[in-house]
């Protein structure tokens, strides 16, 4: 629709105003003043689009309101037709034209005339406006180009990340201020430059960098961005520094006209990423180192612990007086203790360090469980407790997860049950609580009769360390890591723990674990699972003879070695002993024996190394199929894993339990194992020579002479022996020996004293010196006393039998009569 224009009549005379109202109110609205005054009032409320303006009016004539009206800018275009009947002359017209008039037409106006002037002015004014508009437009936006054009350079100029462009061939067209300052040039001495050759021309060793490599060029080529952060930049001085820089092309309707690089200097993030990766690799030292430490205190504690824990087992074994019995049941039960707090700490650290990883193997619950009962069943029994175990229905039979930390949870929820119960009953309760597809969630409860725990303690007891009280400790011993184990253990497999007890009515303790269902062959699965559940405790294998089993102890540590073998004999058995696994390896190329029982960790040749050589088919070794058990004192799995791993079959932790022994030996010392041995055995033989010997043995230190006292009473016929070489000539006189085995160093007389004295009845008897040092005196004057063997204390058991049989066979050559008889 047309815009209906407005127009402004001022006129002193009213018939004249009349005229123009009549004439152009059809096509446009009309608004009058009768005087100059009237017309520059109405203006400010009203704005017509053209004004017809009389000029000859009393008070302010038409000129006069014409150059107020065109002064005041907001009216300035307004177009003013002067209508006047004065204008006769030209310099009128020009004088109206000047003062800022459009037009002018003369009185009596002629009103075709009048519309065509009018509207022609309206439209001229009209163009004029949208002209304006127009140009208004263009300004605005040229001031918001300039105001976007300046904040982009004020960002380009703010950011600390230099920011370079280039064209297609790579020349520089705007640089911001990071960048110049990064690589030293001024902003002239960059635009229009070939970027590559000024500040990264050559690699960070000075090698040239040629152009046609440059990834920034290819990515401007391909069209795709890159990002790298092992290159350097140049600066203008000459030095590089490390860039982390991204390049991306700059495509314009399609076409790519130019790049634009991003790069910041990452000398100090180079230098941050090296401390911190100094950092990681003293953290994960001082980790290996911890867990190291914790490995080798381990093994060192229980080393020592062997010898405490399984002696005091063997004495409580012999005839005690009740005060003698009561004094080692102490011994055997603190280091029992000790052994579960070594575990426990193990076990703590281990976890708390993440280090701890679950097994995945199938297992039967109930054989677990009963396996679990059995051998807690003597605890309950001599605290006059009744200990069961029930499976409620759905639970499957066979699981997958981690056996050994399910049995050390109950264990050690069971065991605190029977601490803290001096009455009734405890029973394990083994219960679905869901059944999801693959899985299934199975809750275990722990139920005593025992003395409780109060409300208040109750969320304490999982914390680290922490008991119900002080008194705890004092009266059932503890630690108080127990639970929080259990709770982190239950917590990896997928569940939680808990507990409900009251004071004087008994407790509850619960945990769920996650386990997986079995998939794939049941079969398999069982006898894995039946496998894994084998009882640790030895079951009774009738009508074996242990004695005829022939085994070789490989162990370094003398305390061991004794601990071994008594031990071995208390179950019927006897071994020859070496001290690291060279002689293992030596023996074994000697005698067919039925099992060896490697330590791990002995000097010369490891059990690992020994091992290896054993299971080698080209080695000498008789037998290298022969059942190899690791005698560790690493108690950690991965340790237990190295031994099968290194070709062992089995392993027994020290210390070593008289019940685990005895199992591990049942299970591989089959009857048909030692059926197969061939009946026309040298060795029988040389047996049965050794068993006619008397030997003298006379030795100062308790340890070492117990240690092969030991020995020798297994295989000589009478062994006497004596702490010093006075109680050594003496007993010779006594008893007349076949052979002398002694000391060099010892109180009241040496071995050479002794042997000097020896000599002046006796020139032929044969002389072995054990001693713990060789010195080229020692060695003479023991040659003077004509001794045999000069050996170190060292001397492993087979060695020493070789010898005695020696001693033994030239005795027999000289018709020796005590070996004669037979
Ligand atoms: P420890 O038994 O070695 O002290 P635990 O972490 O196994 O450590 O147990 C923490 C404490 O929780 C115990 O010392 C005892 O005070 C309390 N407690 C654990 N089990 C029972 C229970 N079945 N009955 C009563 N008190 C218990």
């Amino acid at each position: 629709m047309n815009k209906r224009f407005s127009i402004l009549t001022v006129d002193d005379e009213a018939v004249n105003i009349k005229l123009m109202v009549a004439a152009l109110k059809d096509d446009y609205d009309i608004f009058t003043a009768l005087s100059g005054q009237d017309a520059i009032e109405l203006l400010e409320e009203q704005m017509p689009d053209l004004i017809l303006l009389d000029v000859m009016m009393p008070d302010l004539n038409g000129f006069e309101v014409c150059s107020i009206i065109n002064a005041d800018e907001r009216f300035a275009d307004i177009p003013i037709i002067f209508l006047t009947a004065s204008l006769e002359t030209i310099e009128g017209e020009l004088q109206g034209l000047e003062l800022g008039a459009t037009d002018y037409l003369a009185k009596p106006v002629n009103l075709a005339l009048l519309r065509l002037r009018i509207r022609n002015h309206l439209a001229v004014k009209e163009r004029n406006e949208l002209v304006k508009e127009q140009r208004d437009l263009l300004n605005r936006q040229k001031k918001e180009l300039q105001a976007s054009r300046d904040d982009i350079e004020r960002l380009l100029q703010t950011t600390d990340q230099g920011i370079y462009g280039t064209d297609i061939s790579g020349h520089c067209t705007f640089i911001n201020r990071a960048a110049l300052g990064m690589i030293g040039y001024s902003q002239d001495e960059c635009l229009g430059k070939g970027t590559h050759d000024l500040i990264h021309h050559s690699h960070s060793d000075g090698s040239h960098y040629p152009v046609a490599e440059c990834p920034i060029y290819r990515a401007r080529d391909t069209g795709e961005g890159c990002r790298l952060d092992f290159e350097v930049f140049w600066h203008k001085d000459g030095t590089s520094f490390p860039v982390e820089y991204s390049s991306y092309p700059i495509v314009t309707d399609g076409e790519t006209v130019g790049a634009v690089v991003t790069f910041s200097n990452i000398t100090e993030k180079k230098l941050i990423i090296e401390q911190f990766k100094a950092a990681k690799v003293q953290a994960d030292a001082a980790n290996e180192a911890k867990s190291a430490f914790l490995a080798v205190m381990s093994h060192e504690i229980r080393t020592p612990m062997n010898g405490v824990v399984s002696m005091s087992t063997l004495l409580l074994e012999t005839d005690l007086s009740a005060v003698q019995r009561d004094y080692a049941e102490i011994v055997s039960r603190s280091g029992e203790n000790l052994l579960l707090l070594i575990d426990e700490i193990l076990d703590f650290s281990k976890i708390d360090a993440g280090k701890l990883e679950l097994e995945r193997a199938c297992f039967d619950l109930q054989l677990l469980l009963d396996d679990i009962n059995r051998l807690l069943a003597y605890r309950a029994d001599d605290a006059g407790l009744a200990l069961s175990y029930t499976i409620e229905s759905g639970i499957p039979k066979i699981l997958k997860g981690d056996p050994g930390r399910v049995r050390q949870v109950i264990t050690n929820l069971v065991g605190n049950a029977l601490k803290f119960t001096t009455q009734g009953a405890v029973v394990v309760t083994a219960s679905l609580v869901s059944d999801q597809e693959g899985s299934v969630t199975i809750r275990f409860a722990i139920s005593d009769t025992g003395i409780g725990i109060p409300e208040s303690r109750l969320s304490a007891i999982f914390t680290p360390f922490t008991q119900v009280d002080a008194s705890t400790t004092r009266k059932y011993g503890g630690t108080g890591l127990g639970l929080t184990i259990c709770k982190r253990l239950a917590e990896l497999m997928g569940g939680e723990i808990g507990v409900t007890s009251e004071e004087g009515k008994g407790s509850t303790f619960w945990f769920t674990v996650q386990l997986e269902k079995q998939s794939g062959e049941p079969l398999k699965a069982a006898q894995e699972a039946a496998t894994l559940a084998q009882p640790v405790t030895p079951g009774v294998v009738a009508g074996r003879d242990n004695s005829t089993a022939r085994i070789l102890l490989a162990e370094d540590n003398l305390i061991n070695q004794k601990v071994a073998l008594h031990l071995l004999k208390s179950l019927g058995y006897s071994a020859d002993v070496v001290s690291d696994g060279q002689q293992a390896v030596e023996a074994l190329t000697k005698i067919n024996y039925d099992l060896v029982l490697m330590d791990c960790m002995m000097p010369n040749m490891s059990g690992f190394e020994a091992t290896d050589i054993i299971r080698t088919q080209s080695s000498g070794v008789l037998d290298h199929n022969v059942p190899i058990i690791a005698l560790t004192a690493n108690a950690m799995k991965e340790d237990r894993d190295k031994c099968l791993e290194a070709g062992m079959d089995d392993y027994v932790a020290k210390p070593v339990k008289k019940v685990v022994l005895a199992a591990v030996l049942e299970k591989w010392l089959s009857p048909a194992r030692l059926l197969q041995r061939k009946t026309s055995d040298v060795g029988n033989q040389n047996i049965d020579l050794l068993s006619r010997l008397t030997v003298l043995y006379v030795e100062d230190d308790e340890m070492t002479r117990e240690l092969y006292s030991l020995f020798l009473s297994d295989i000589v016929g009478t062994l006497i022996t004596a702490h010093n070489g006075a109680e050594g000539l003496a007993a010779y006189h006594q008893h007349r020996p076949d052979i002398v085995i002694t000391d060099i160093m010892m109180p009241e007389m040496d071995g050479l004293e002794m042997l000097k004295q020896i000599r002046t009845s006796n020139t032929a008897i044969p002389v072995i010196v054990l001693s713990a040092f060789e010195t080229s005196d020692s060695l003479n004057q023991s040659n003077d006393f004509g001794v045999l063997r000069y050996e170190m204390k060292t001397l492993s058991r087979t060695k020493l039998k070789v010898t005695l049989l020696e001693c033994a066979n030239g005795l027999l050559e000289k018709g020796a009569p005590t070996l004669s008889r037979s």
